[in-house]
């Protein structure tokens, strides 16, 4: 080979190849030094796995890298697809193909050739290493996609099952758990140890089944704590007390029946949650839940940007409502907001959206509606409230007013300028004595 003349492709990576190849062990064996530990955090793997099963792979990855003059671009494909399957995220991918990228540039600097030619070397090294690496990532997020929407399909699949009788006979099944703990300490002499909760049905129920159904809610690490506590603190300690010839265990199952009404609570509390998700309404006013506004105000735009319709909507509050709250409390005020909902859903069409966006403000979304109709429409809902009398339950009569805000649909893609839109107009609205509405400038 001419020493100053810059060889093809194919040569280049003939040489890449070889380099490769005799480094391949080393390079392995920095690499899993350095990198054990996430993989095991990873993967749950042991160290002897990784040892087995990745360090072979890994080696013949760098080995075939370069063994052709195109990328396999299937098998860097098929690699992000097991990354995907045991979690090995492309973040983790990127540093590894930096150190290796590293490791064979240390090596090609040693090479006795001129400088275009190791210029040559270190871009094909660099390239093709990139160009792997992005197939795997590109492989590994559609796989991954592919896998966040089973995951939801099977949540929605949980959530589709019947909630309610779920919550009864888990609470069911920790009130059978708890009154068979009490009968078995009642047993003079007590032979075997306590059952533990994380081995009874509710706690197998948790373990399993709670996570897929309150995916995300803080609750569930508290229930989760919850049975720990039990199993390894509370019930340890009655088991001692009792040995010891059973100096008074009352206050200690006090304090553990303490523990199971607050698990009753929290499972409570998250079952009523997910029944708000369930039917994806607020469950007080029945509007819908805020969650779903990104997505649905999205999609209205992109159909309002492709047929050309106008589409528009309304931010409105309630005016004055904290003083609702302090003459006549929390739970008047929450009738006031079940009426303003009720109103405002009578007042719009079946093809309208009507959200709770913060605590007495809703946000309706009008499709296929311009800024006159849009005006119309406000004023349809602030007159019909004002002209309907709420009788409160001390009997006496009141009426509420809103302010609201109106932006219309000017082109451009992002939703969250046209809520602005609309809450801008509200604060006029506002400013301007409240019980008013008002079309964004
Ligand atoms: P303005 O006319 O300027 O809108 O005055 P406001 O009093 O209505 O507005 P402000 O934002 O000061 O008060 C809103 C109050 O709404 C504060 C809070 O106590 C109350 N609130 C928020 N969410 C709820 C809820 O779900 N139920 C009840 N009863 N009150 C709520
Ligand atoms: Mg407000
Ligand atoms: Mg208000």
């Amino acid at each position: 080979m001419n020493k100053s003349a810059v060889p093809s492709r194919a040569e280049l990576c003939q040489t890449l190849a070889h380099l490769a190849n005799d480094s391949a062990d080393d390079i392995v064996s920095r690499f899993y030094a350095r990198f054990l530990d996430e993989f095991q955090a990873q993967v749950f793997l042991s160290s002897e796995m990784v040892e087995e099963r990745l360090k072979h792979s890994l080696r013949h990855w760098i080995v075939t890298l370069f063994s052709e003059p195109e990328l396999d671009e299937a098998a860097q494909r098929q690699i992000g697809e097991v990354h995907a399957r045991i979690r090995i995220p492309p973040s983790l991918v990127v540093q590894g193909a930096n150190l290796i990228k590293i490791e064979l540039l240390a090596r090609l600097e040693t090479l006795p050739m001129a400088l275009p030619h190791l210029v040559a070397l270190i871009r094909v090294m660099n390239a093709r290493v990139d160009a792997a690496v992005a197939i795997m990532t590109d492989a590994y997020m559609a796989r991954s996609v592919q896998r966040a929407q089973m995951d939801e399909a099977y949540r929605l699949f949980e959530l589709g099952q019947d909630i309610t009788l779920e919550h009864e006979r888990q609470r069911a099944e920790l009130m059978e758990w708890s009154q068979g703990l009490l009968f078995s300490l009642l047993e003079p002499g007590m032979r075997a140890p306590l059952r533990r909760i994380s081995a009874s049905p509710f706690g197998l129920w948790v373990v399993h089944r709670a996570g897929l159904l309150f995916d995300g809610r803080k609750g569930l690490d508290d229930l989760v704590a919850g049975l720990r506590k039990i199993d390894l603190q509370m019930l340890t300690r009655i088991e001692a007390a009792k040995a010891l010839g059973g100096p008074d265990l009352q206050p200690l199952v006090t304090q553990l029946q303490r523990t199971v009404e607050e698990l009753k609570f929290l499972l409570n509390e998250m079952f009523q949650s997910i029944a708000a998700v369930e039917s994806g309404r607020d469950p007080l006013t029945r509007a819908l839940n805020r969650r779903f506004m990104p997505t649905i105000l999205s999609r209205e735009i992109s159909i309002a940007a492709k047929s050309g319709r106008p589409f528009s909507v309304l931010m409105l509050d309630v005016d004055c409502f904290k003083a609702i709250n302090d003459r006549h409390g929390h739970g008047v005020g929450d009738v006031v907001l079940r009426h303003v909902a009720e109103h405002v859903l009578y007042c719009v069409r079946a093809s309208d959206f009507v959200f709770r966006y913060g605590g007495e403000e809703f946000l309706i979304a009008l499709v296929e509606t311009g800024a006159e109709e849009a005006l119309a429409a406000a004023e349809r809902i602030r007159t019909t409230l004002e002209g309907a009398p709420l009788r409160l339950p001390d009997q006496s009569e009141t009426r509420v007013t809103v302010s609201i805000g109106i932006a219309v649909y000017g082109g451009h893609p992002d939703y969250a300028l046209l809520v602005d839109g609309a809450d801008r107009a509200l604060y006029a609205a506002k400013t301007a004595g409240r019980n008013r509405s008002v079309l964004a400038a």
